[in-house]
């Protein structure tokens, strides 16, 4: 069974039923909703579809709702408009026609957070900009790198302080649609320190989903410690990431974003062109072969597929490919060890049941770790050792289950967690088996919060055979 993740974007070439019955079947464990191209109609329409067809396939398919963040973005722009290189090239606040003189911006306050000299790239980094000057509201600037002018296109400034709020109104707006449609996971854009992470989490409450932290700006790399430390999940989302900061920086931060989550047991995505070719091939280059290894070598928990399933020719194939490079490079036995996270650390009666659970596996060769878990917590902690062993994680929550779809080589099984203890361990280890997760005869460890029902305490492990 693969243990990395696979999260898929869904768009026009993947939101067709048949398509995502063929995504799932293919491994796709969540389907990410982007909301920078699409508001709340057609997030509906996704998000239903991709409920019904997890509900045909019969399995627990998590929904990422990615807010589109603070991101600076062109207004339109006449068909045709060219930069030249050395050009005039104006950027105002509001809504106009732009042409290759200028053009609209949707953040007015740009002109005052902006000096002379400062870099500005449009389109990815397709096109350089020079500012030259500031007034009225205008960013005057120099064409450095020209080329074609797209309508809607981002606008980056690598290493200006941006005075843009980090939740917009429009995000506001997509977040209130969100919880009340019930998606598993938050993706936040554009984070810039863990104070943005602070100020999303308030706004959410408690016992809501989860947030996913995209590190994707170079003032979020700067305070990755801190931002890793208020994070649920994390992204590493290269797209931007390779913008902010340049395309030698990507591998170096990608590491160390994962080091630091891995040792701080907050699950990691890394994302972006991971099989960019398969938009328009069915195959993918080695290089991105190798790439998506590389990430599972390092022991990410998911690697994601963006314009690949949005609006690729190949969106199954590319799932299937991820599938099959991440087994292969499971297989292989090259993984990077699992580090040595401190049993107990802190006094976290979880934190050593987790541990132990896991060297109880590996000395008596177990066939699997079932975890009774009401919060997703104990899963969470177990798969953080990376265990050989298959982790189950039994809840009653069909919610938690989906929200552990983004977590290293968990199972999700939902299951109703008696509360005689007897009865519960019973009737999960039967509905493991039932699930095909274990087989009669199997030997697995069972660990659950016996003595305090409070979830995320786990105190307890027994060895059973399965019946
Ligand atoms: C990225 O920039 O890598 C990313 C994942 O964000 P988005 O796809 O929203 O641009």
């Amino acid at each position: 069974m693969r243990r990395t993740k696979i999260v898929a974007t869904i768009g026009p070439a993947s939101e067709s039923p048949l398509v995502l019955d063929a995504l799932i079947a293919a491994g796709m464990d969540v389907a990410r909703l982007n909301s920078s191209h699409s508001g709340p109609d057609e997030l509906t329409k996704r998000l239903d579809a991709v409920r019904s067809a997890a509900q045909r396939a019969g399995r627990s398919v998590a929904v990422m709702l990615d807010l589109a963040g603070p991101k600076l973005r062109l207004g339109e722009v006449a068909p045709g408009t060219f930069l030249q290189p050395d050009a005039e090239f104006s950027l105002v606040p509001g809504e106009c026609s732009g042409d290759s003189t200028r053009a609209c911006l949707n953040y007015a306050g740009l002109a005052d957070d902006i000096a002379p000299g400062d870099r500005l790239l449009l389109d990815d980094g397709a096109l350089e900009l020079v500012v030259t000057g500031t007034g009225h509201g205008v960013v005057r600037t120099r064409v450095v790198t020209g080329g074609a002018l797209l309508s809607r296109k981002g606008v980056n400034a690598p290493g200006v302080e941006l005075g843009v709020s980090s939740i917009t109104g429009y995000d506001r707006e997509v977040l209130a649609w969100a919880l009340d449609a019930g998606v598993d996971l938050i993706a936040q854009s554009f984070v810039r320190r863990a104070a943005d992470v602070e100020h999303l989490r308030a706004l959410i409450g408690e016992g809501a989903p989860p947030i996913v932290t995209k590190v994707e700006t170079s003032a979020a790399a700067r305070d990755i410690d801190a931002i890793v430390a208020v994070s649920d999940v994390v992204m590493v989302a290269r797209g931007d990431l390779g913008v902010e900061t340049s395309p030698e920086e990507v591998p170096v931060l990608q590491r160390r974003i994962i080091e630091l989550c891995r040792i701080a047991g907050v699950p990691v995505i890394v994302a972006t062109q991971m099989l960019e070719s398969m938009t328009s091939a069915p195959r993918p280059t080695r290089a991105e072969a190798s790439d998506v290894a590389n990430a599972i070598f390092d022991r990410v928990d998911a690697v994601m597929l963006s314009a690949e399933t949005a609006v690729g020719s190949y969106p199954v194939e590319s799932v299937e490919t991820m599938a099959r490079i991440a087994k292969r490079a499971e297989d292989s036995g090259q993984t990077a060890p699992p580090f040595a996270v401190p049993p107990g650390d802190g006094g976290d009666v979880t934190a050593a049941v987790s541990s132990a659970v896991c060297r109880l596996a590996s000395d008596l060769e177990l066939d699997a770790i079932v975890t009774a878990t009401q919060s997703g917590a104990t899963a969470r902690a177990v798969a953080r050792h990376r265990p050989s062993a298959p982790v189950v994680a039994a809840t009653p929550d069909p919610a938690v289950a989906r929200r552990l779809a983004v977590v290293w080589g968990v199972r999700p099984l939902v299951v109703p967690l008696a509360d005689d203890t007897d009865l519960m361990l019973d009737s999960v280890l039967v509905a493991v088996r039932d699930a095909g997760l274990a087989s009669s005869g199997d030997r697995v460890a069972i660990t659950a919060g016996i003595s305090s029902r409070v979830p995320g305490a786990t105190d307890f492990i027994l060895v059973r055979s399965v019946s």
